[in-house]
């Protein structure tokens, strides 16, 4: 651990999961932090978030596992239905051998409460300052350190910057300068549920999906099994930009008019959705300069196909930290360190997001070149498919396994 008593700490944009995650991590390290956030308070959206076993290996180097664990539900299967034929395709089981595969568990959780766990790890820690209606509006680099600028007119002084501030990152615009995120043309609505509301046959301990032609609908158990969160995802190219706003609902029962009862019921449940209009950017290489760096969605953010973009940025704190501490305060090396860890792993899963988006919306014959190749599949088969993302070793190149070297020795 870095002895640095006394010392400027460590500036971090943004407090959603991975910001806070980088101030626990860098915190653990011995560095004290102050946590910028431009609301008034610290909250998620409340929506399900899906966490694979890769996040669960970092919630071990934070000490969040039993935290996390207490609000997660463990479901038993991923399964995946054709959503006009209503057949299932595939069902990957969860259990013992998942576990025993990865090491690590398979949960959902209510984002809400996973901040919850995040922030209350956080204010246990006095190396940490926590700023709320801090909106950043520009940084400069001085010769050692770092001064940030917020609209409120207050300047806060640090050794070194991480910006944490999410797809639409003011900090991307003043390191890597590359303009606004793409839009997707893919649609999402989410909603959750009182269990009450959602028919037996449907209350699956699982987290379940019917894939379709241009769109697909997802839903999962929460917090204990009192709610089921809700998700359906469609084409569409009439939105150009936007993030939790109320949608048009006859759209969305138009879109999924094709699919089956099961789908269209759910669809009928919901009275109030609320809509993001999906974005991502593609992968790059450089995301750091000098002191100031990037983690989470404002590096490389990603469609959501994978379920990752909040267990990278987690993976991209643990990895940060440790760069910090291994260069000993040299932040301008630390950074570039950090990034070269991880940017194939981070690309990799932004581009195979949107592979898998392309997948679960196929028609024609990838439609049924997908329900005939994933129907074939042994539990151990779509294991070892997943094994590039879960696994320990985190892929056969090698770039995962100097990545988990350095978790294993935190
Ligand atoms: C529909 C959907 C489903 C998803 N499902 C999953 C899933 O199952 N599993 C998973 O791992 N990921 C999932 N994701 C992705 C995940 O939600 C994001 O990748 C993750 O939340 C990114 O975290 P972040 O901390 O990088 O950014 P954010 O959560 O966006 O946080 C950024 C923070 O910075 C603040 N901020 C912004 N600008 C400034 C500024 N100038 N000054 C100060 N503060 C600022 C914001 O207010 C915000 O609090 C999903 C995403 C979507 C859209």
């Amino acid at each position: 651990m870095l002895d640095r008593t006394g010392q400027t700490p460590v500036l971090v944009v943004g407090g959603g999961i991975g910001g806070l995650a980088a101030a626990l991590a860098l915190a653990r390290k011995g560095l004290a932090v102050e946590l910028l956030e431009q609301a008034e308070e610290l909250k998620e959206v409340g929506a399900g978030i899906q966490l694979g076993p890769n996040v669960f290996r970092m919630f071990e180097v934070l000490g969040l596992t039993d935290a996390v664990s207490e609000f997660a539900v463990f479901p038993e299967n991923l399964i995946m239905l054709d959503a006009i034929s209503g057949e299932e395709v595939t069902r990957i089981p969860l259990g013992e051998g998942f576990r025993a595969k990865f090491k690590h568990p398979y949960a959902l959780i209510y984002r809400p409460d996973l901040l919850n766990v995040l922030l209350d790890a956080c204010r246990k820690v006095d190396l940490i300052r926590l700023h709320t209606s801090q909106k950043v509006i520009g940084v400069e680099e001085t010769r050692d350190g770092v001064t940030a600028r917020t609209q409120a007119g207050r300047s806060y002084a640090g050794a070194a910057l991480i910006g944490a501030d999410g797809l639409w990152s003011t900090i991307r615009q003043i390191v890597v300068g590359d303009g606004k995120p793409q839009v997707a043309g893919h649609i999402t609505y989410r909603a959750v549920l009182p269990t009450t509301e959602v028919p037996e046959p449907l209350r699956r301990w699982s987290m379940t999906f019917w894939a379709g032609e241009k769109v697909h609908f997802v839903i999962y158990p929460l917090r204990g099994g009192e709610l089921y969160n809700l998700v359906a995802v469609f084409h569409s190219s009439r939105y150009e930009e936007g993030w939790d706003s109320f949608g048009d609902p006859a759209e969305l029962h138009e879109r999924f008019a094709k699919t089956c009862e099961p789908v269209r019921l759910l669809l009928g449940k919901i009275e109030s959705w609320r809509m993001w209009v999906l974005c991502d950017r593609p992968p790059i290489k450089e995301w750091s300069r000098g002191r100031v760096t990037l983690l989470g969605d404002a590096a490389h953010p990603m469609l959501q196909y994978l379920a990752q973009g909040a267990c990278m940025a987690v993976e991209d704190a643990v990895c940060l930290a440790n760069k910090v501490e291994e260069r000993q305060g040299d932040f301008a090396a630390a950074f570039k360190a950090y990034q070269q860890a991880r940017y194939l792993r981070t690309g990799r899963v932004q581009i195979m997001a949107r592979v898998y988006g392309e997948f679960y919306h196929a028609s024609g014959v990838a439609r049924e070149l997908r329900n005939m190749m994933l129907g074939a599949r042994t539990p151990e088969q779509a294991f070892e498919s997943m094994e590039w993302l879960y696994g320990e070793d985190m892929g056969p190149t090698g770039y995962g396994r100097v990545f988990e070297r350095e978790g294993a020795r935190s």
